[in-house]
């Protein structure tokens, strides 16, 4: 048995899985730079309040599931009641909506041009009991455009965010949109919902019963069963919107219709993140099992100002890469040998020892010529080398003793048809690219 384990909810990603990972992490990059969408980069920890702030003091993720460490001694576990105001304890991500925000405003982006549009690949790390797709450490990809309140940017992030499924090969996918207005018609609906509940508090989880004095939205989205079969009997948010939200919403509607695109309205749809406004949705399949959602998004209007910004219009999502990778698996498994990863075409094979660095040498300029090779570093025997070349299914074998590096030849191996011929060193690129 191993001594190490690698942690609970983390995965090591293979070689033989990276092919699967590359083609989707390639095919985002090359349709979101299509849509205008530029690539941004950002730390892997901020400040502890740019989440609470963010993502709200009563959410599950702020509440559990942070991984919050003091930046001055990082192996200590924080005094959590003092998190809230302090720059003294940094978060390992647990979304990139407000980092990117925050690179947006502290770099002054806007100056050159109010809108702008983002998108990311990268990890997330939130403490979640750990499932089939749900994850403590899990790689999301994600769309931003900041600095604008029309509908058709909504439009254009969910149909980009349809279009990367579907240029994948996963089928399947269904669109669930809503509209949880802003916060003048919360207002309303937070009275009707507080009415609607008194009687059940009791009943309530005791985060919920603790939401319900601070922030009652969010039982509409707590996990419990109970909750949720409360929740799922109260008035929806749909018919307390103010004629803005409810117009904003209908032209979201009206467009998809146009575009042909399918979505259901569920009236119960909230997201985890209190800095939503107006449009939500998510992508959800079938495949999935219980968390079958494989991104989800939505309008977020006044976090930029919240974060210290003039009031900006934003939208965005964020896609999870495991689930999107399970989907896919599901539905395209002949895509994986497809994919266009180099494979290595050349193994060096050495008579004796005294060859090694010839061979080396040449290992190096094949290499500079971008043809993939390798050779053996493990002081094989000539038969072993030949063999390892055969299971590593090399196309052909180079072989150089005392006598090639005489002569500045080679003898080269064709490992299909077993055809050997001895040729000049400068020949054998042409070979070689020829095949490739
Ligand atoms: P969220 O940031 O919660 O809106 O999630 C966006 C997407 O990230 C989800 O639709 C999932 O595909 C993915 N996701 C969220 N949480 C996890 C997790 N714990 N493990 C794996 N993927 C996740």
């Amino acid at each position: 048995m191993p001594k190490f384990k690698l942690p609970s909810g983390t995965q090591d990603i293979l070689p033989a899985d990276i092919p699967l990972r590359r083609y989707v992490e390639e095919t985002t990059r090359r349709l979101f730079e299509l849509y205008g969408y530029q690539e941004i980069r950002t730390p892997i920890f901020e400040y502890t309040p740019l989440f609470v702030r963010s993502i709200g003091h009563t959410t599950d993720i702020v509440e559990k599931e942070m991984y919050t460490f003091l930046s001055h001694q990082g192996q200590v576990e924080p005094d959590k009641s003092k998190i809230k105001g302090s720059e003294d304890t940094l978060t390992l991500r647990p979304e990139l909506t407000a980092p990117v925000v925050r690179a947006y405003l502290e770099h002054q982006l806007a100056k050159s041009n109010k809108f702008q549009k983002f998108y990311y690949i990268g990890p997330i790390f939130r403490h979640e009991r750990p499932q089939k797709g749900r994850l403590r450490q899990f790689d999301q990809i994600g769309l931003e455009a900041l600095g604008s309140y029309d509908y058709l940017v909504d439009i254009e992030i969910i149909k980009l965010t349809l279009l990367l499924f579907q240029t994948l090969g996963i089928k399947g996918e269904q669109l669930v949109v809503n509209s949880i207005g802003c916060p003048k018609c919360r207002v309303a609906y937070q009275t009707a919902l507080k009415e609607a509940l008194a009687k059940s508090v009791s009943d309530l989880c005791e985060n919920c019963q603790r939401r319900f004095q601070h922030n009652v939205l969010r039982i509409l989205d707590c996990k419990n069963k109970k909750c949720y079969e409360i929740a799922s009997h109260l008035v929806p948010i749909s018919k307390f919107l103010c004629t803005d939200c409810q117009t904003h919403f209908n032209r979201l509607t009206n467009g998809l219709d146009e575009l042909k695109i399918t979505y259901q309205i569920d009236p119960h749809l909230v997201r985890g993140l209190d800095y939503y406004t107006r449009t939500i949705f998510e992508v959800r399949h079938t495949t999935l099992g219980a968390r079958n959602d494989l991104g989800g998004g939505g309008r977020y209007d006044n976090l930029v100002e919240e974060l210290g910004g003039p009031p900006t219009g934003a939208v965005g999502v964020a896609i999870g890469v495991e689930r999107t990778l399970l989907a896919l698996k599901s539905a395209a498994k002949d895509k994986v040998t497809t994919l266009p990863i180099p494979k290595l075409r050349v193994f060096i094979v050495t008579v004796d020892p005294k060859a090694r660095g010839y061979a080396f040498k040449l290992l190096s300029q094949l290499r500079e010529r971008n043809i993939p090779a390798d050779m053996d570093y493990e002081g094989r025997s000539l038969k072993s080398q030949m063999r390892l070349a055969d299971r590593l299914g090399m196309p052909y074998v180079m072989i150089i003793g005392p006598d090639e590096m005489q002569k500045g030849m080679v003898k080269l191996k064709d490992m299909q048809s077993g055809r050997e011929q001895d040729i000049k060193k400068e020949a054998i690129y042409e070979i070689l690219f020829r095949d490739n």
